[in-house]
C-alpha cells in the first residue's frame, strides 16, 4: 500500500518538475493550469497524509507557507565581491590593457546585462536547491532558502549531467509589471506605495512569511557558476550547461564578445533598449572568458580582476516646475504630483513627475518656480532628484502641501506615522465617490463591462448616480439621452449591472472598496461569516479571528459598518438582488470531524502551509482563532514555536498538537 503511494507522489513530483521546466524554463505548456492545479492538490493531499514521504524540494514548497522569525546568519564558502564601475570607453579600453600585462595573451569577453535585484547564491546538492543565501556584506549574508524556494524560475531540483555540489549566483528582481501591479494593489487597500522595484524584490526577500513573498511574484536570472572545480573551460560554456541543468539563464540578453568593439556594439544597443526590457537594469557586466585566465587574474581586495561594470549614465535632465498639483484618489489619499516645461528625457518626453509625499517636498526643500532636476533610473514614472538652486529667485516661495482637499475643500488629516494626508469626506468628495464606483464596477470586482471609468464619470456628472447602488435603478431610457451613448452600449451596459448579481459575494465585498479590504482579506472574511448580515454586526474582537486580519482591517470594517449610509447602501444592494452570501458550492465541507472546536497554528509548519491548514479547519467543520486564549481547543505547533506555545503551556487548558497529531484528528 505505501509502496503505491509512494510511487504515486514520486511520479506527481516528476511530472510537476517537468511541466515547471516547460513553463517557467522553455515558456510553453503542454498541460492546462486547471489540470496542473488538480495534480498540484492531489500532491499537496498526499504528502499531507503521508508526512514521512515529505520533501524539501517536491514542487509543492512553492506554495510557500512557512514562517521564518530571523534569518540565520551563513558564511559564504566562495565570497562574494563586487564589481568594479567604469562609466566610459576608455575605462574599458584601460582595464583591457591591465589584463593583456597581466596574462600576456589574448582575451575574450562575455558581456551581459547588469541587472537591478538582489543577488542571491544558491547552493546545489546532488542535484537539489539546499540553501540560499543573499550577498549580504559579501563574506556573510542571510540565509532565505525557504522564500528563495517560492521564486518560480529557480528551480528546485536539476536535469541532465550536473556537478554534485555547486553554488549557482544570480539575481533577483521584480519585473516592472509585477511591481506596479503591486502599487496599484497597495494603492487601493491605502497602504503607501513602493519607491521602485529594486527595494521591493529586496525587501520582499526578507519577509518572514514565505507565501507573502510567492504573492509578489518575484523573478530570477542566473549568471555564475561556482565551485572548486569548474565543468567547462569557459563562463560562456558554463552559462550553457547551467541551463542544460535546467537554470533560466539569459540567452538573448547576453553575448560572447571576440573584442572590445564587440563590447562597445553590445552596450550600445542596449543603452536605447534597456527601456523597452520588461525589468531594470543599471549597466553592463563585462567578464573574462576563460576560466583560466580569471584564476590567473584574481581578486583584488574588493573585487575581481576579471569582471567589470559599465554604469549606464541615468538619464537625467534639467526643466523647471509649473507648479504642484494634487490629486486625490479613491481612497481620499492625497498624492502631489509635479507638473513641469516639457523635456526629453530617455527617449521619451516629460512633463510629470511623481513627488509621492509630503516629505519629498520637504527634502527637496521644493520652492514655486525652481528648476529641478529629472531623472528615469529604476522607477518608471521620473521622479525629481534635485534642485538647481542658483537658478531660483529670491522672492520664491516655498511649495507648500496644501490644508484643504483640492477637490470638496474639506480639511485634510494626516494619518499618524504616515506622511499621507487623507480627505476625510469620503460620502461627497468626488474623485473619491467616482473612484469607488468605478473600483466596485472593475474586473475583479464586479465585472461590470462596458461601463468603464468614463461612463461611470459621464453618469455622475448628470447626476444619474452618486452610490453603487443607484446602478441597480439604472433604465435604458436613462441612458439613452447621454452624450455618445448608442442603444447597443446602453443596452450593454444595463445587461451587464444585471448580470453583476450573480458576481459571488466575496467579489462584492471587495468592490465595496473598504480601505485595506483587499481580494484576499474580502474572501477570507465572506469564508468566516459567510453572510452580510453576519459581517454588518461582527464587533472588532470577532474580525481579528479571521485569518490574516489584523486590527487595522478589523477597525476599517467595523468603522465601514457603523457608518448608516453604508448599513442603507448594503440593504439596498440587497434589495436589488446582488448576492450578499456566501455561495453554496463555494464552501464544500468535507467533514464535521472538527465541529466546535477552534484551532491556531504556530511556528514553521512543515507538512502544509498555514493557508492549507486553516482550509483545512473549516473545510472539517472547525473555527481558526488567531490568538491563544481560553477560547482555543487546539494550537498545532510546528518547528521553532515561540511565544503562543508558551502561552499555551501557561493557560494550561489548550491542547498542543504536532502537525501529524493534527492530521490524525482529520481521519
Ligand atoms: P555592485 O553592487 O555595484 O558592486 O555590483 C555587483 C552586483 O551586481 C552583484 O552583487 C550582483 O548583484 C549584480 N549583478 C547584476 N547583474 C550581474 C551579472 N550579470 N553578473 C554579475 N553580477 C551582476
Ligand atoms: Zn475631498
Amino acid at each position: 500500500m505505501s509502496a503505491e503511494i509512494l510511487d504515486k507522489i514520486k511520479k506527481l513530483r516528476a511530472e510537476l518538475h517537468e511541466y515547471n521546466h516547460e513553463y517557467y524554463m522553455l515558456d510553453s505548456s503542454s498541460i492546462s493550469d486547471y489540470d496542473f492545479d488538480l495534480k498540484l492538490s492531489e500532491l499537496i493531499r498526499l504528502e499531507g497524509l503521508y508526512p514521512e514521504y515529505r520533501d524539501e524540494n517536491s514542487p509543492s514548497q512553492r506554495v510557500g507557507g512557512g514562517i521564518t522569525r530571523h534569518f540565520p546568519v551563513e558564511t559564504h564558502e566562495f565570497r562574494m565581491y563586487s564589481l568594479d564601475n567604469s562609466y566610459n570607453y576608455e575605462d574599458l579600453e584601460n582595464w583591457e590593457k591591465r589584463i593583456i600585462k597581466s596574462i600576456e595573451e589574448p582575451v575574450e569577453f562575455v558581456a551581459e546585462l547588469k541587472y537591478d535585484g538582489a543577488s542571491i547564491s544558491i547552493l546545489y546538492e546532488k542535484g537539489k536547491l539546499k540553501k540560499a543565501v543573499t550577498r549580504g556584506d559579501g563574506i556573510r549574508g542571510d540565509e532565505i532558502t525557504q522564500n528563495v524556494r517560492t521564486i518560480a524560475d529557480i528551480p528546485l531540483r536539476l536535469k541532465g549531467n550536473y556537478p554534485d555540489y555547486f553554488f549557482m549566483r544570480g539575481e533577483i528582481y521584480l519585473s516592472r509589471d509585477r511591481f506596479e501591479k503591486i502599487n496599484r494593489q497597495r494603492e487601493e487597500e491605502g497602504l503607501e506605495p513602493f519607491m521602485n522595484p529594486r527595494n521591493t524584490a529586496s525587501g520582499s526577500l526578507k519577509m518572514q512569511d514565505s507565501s507573502e513573498v510567492r504573492k509578489r511574484g518575484l523573478s530570477a536570472v542566473l549568471y555564475q557558476f561556482m565551485a572548486k572545480e569548474f565543468p567547462a573551460s569557459t563562463h560562456w560554456e558554463l552559462l550553457k550547461k547551467a541551463r542544460s541543468f535546467g537554470f533560466k539563464v539569459s540567452e538573448n540578453h547576453a553575448k560572447l564578445c571576440r573584442t572590445l568593439e564587440e563590447v562597445k556594439r553590445f552596450i550600445k544597443y542596449w543603452e536605447k533598449e534597456r527601456f523597452a526590457l520588461p525589468f531594470d537594469i543599471d549597466g553592463i557586466v563585462l567578464k573574462v572568458n576563460a576560466i583560466d585566465q580569471q584564476l590567473r587574474l584574481g581578486y583584488t581586495a574588493k573585487s575581481p580582476r576579471w569582471a567589470m561594470a559599465y554604469k549606464f549614465k541615468a538619464e537625467k535632465a534639467e526643466t523647471q516646475l509649473k507648479k504642484v498639483s494634487f490629486q486625490v484618489g479613491r481612497t481620499g489619499a492625497v498624492t502631489p504630483v509635479a507638473n513641469l516645461m516639457p523635456v526629453l528625457l530617455a527617449g521619451t518626453r516629460v512633463k510629470r513627475a511623481s513627488l509621492h509625499n509630503e516629505d519629498v517636498i520637504k527634502k527637496l526643500d521644493l520652492h514655486e518656480g525652481d528648476f529641478v532636476y529629472v531623472e528615469k533610473g529604476g522607477e518608471i514614472i521620473p521622479k525629481i532628484v534635485g534642485v538647481n538652486t542658483e537658478k531660483r529667485m529670491r522672492s520664491a516661495t516655498p511649495v507648500n502641501f496644501i490644508k484643504r482637499c483640492p477637490k470638496c475643500g474639506e480639511i485634510l488629516v494626516k494619518i499618524e506615522d504616515q506622511a499621507i494626508y487623507f480627505c476625510p469626506n469620503e460620502r461627497y468628495c468626488p474623485p473619491q465617490v467616482v473612484g469607488k464606483m468605478i473600483h466596485y464596477v472593475s474586473r475583479k470586482a464586479l465585472n461590470i463591462e462596458n461601463l468603464g471609468a468614463e461612463t461611470i464619470e459621464q453618469l455622475y456628472k448628470e447626476g444619474l448616480i452618486k452610490t453603487i447602488a443607484d446602478l441597480y435603478d439604472l433604465k435604458k431610457e436613462n441612458l439613452l439621452p447621454l452624450e455618445r451613448m448608442a442603444e447597443k452600449s446602453a443596452q450593454n451596459i444595463i445587461e451587464g449591472i444585471e448580470r453583476s448579481k450573480q458576481i459571488p459575494f466575496e467579489r462584492v465585498l471587495y468592490g465595496l472598496g473598504i480601505k485595506h479590504v483587499g481580494e484576499t482579506v474580502a474572501k477570507k472574511i465572506v469564508h468566516h461569516f459567510s453572510t452580510m448580515e453576519a459581517i454588518k454586526k461582527a464587533s472588532l474582537e470577532e474580525f481579528i479571528q479571521v485569518g490574516d486580519v489584523g486590527e487595522k482591517i478589523a477597525k476599517s470594517m467595523v468603522d465601514f459598518f457603523g457608518m448608516e449610509e453604508n448599513i442603507l447602501l448594503v440593504d439596498r444592494l440587497k434589495k436589488a438582488g446582488v448576492s450578499l452570501e456566501k455561495s453554496a458550492g463555494g464552501l464544500e465541507k468535507v467533514s464535521d470531524v472538527l465541529k466546535g472546536k477552534t484551532f491556531l497554528f504556530t511556528g514553521v509548519l512543515t507538512l502544509f502551509s498555514r493557508d492549507q491548514a486553516e482550509e483545512m479547519v473549516e473545510n472539517h467543520g472547525g473555527k481558526n482563532l488567531s490568538a491563544v486564549s481560553k477560547n482555543l481547543d487546539y494550537l498545532v505547533v510546528g518547528n521553532k514555536a515561540g511565544s503562543k506555545l508558551q502561552k499555551a503551556r501557561e493557560l494550561g487548558t489548550v491542547k498542543i498538537l504536532n502537525e501529524k497529531e493534527f492530521l490524525s484528528l482529520l481521519d
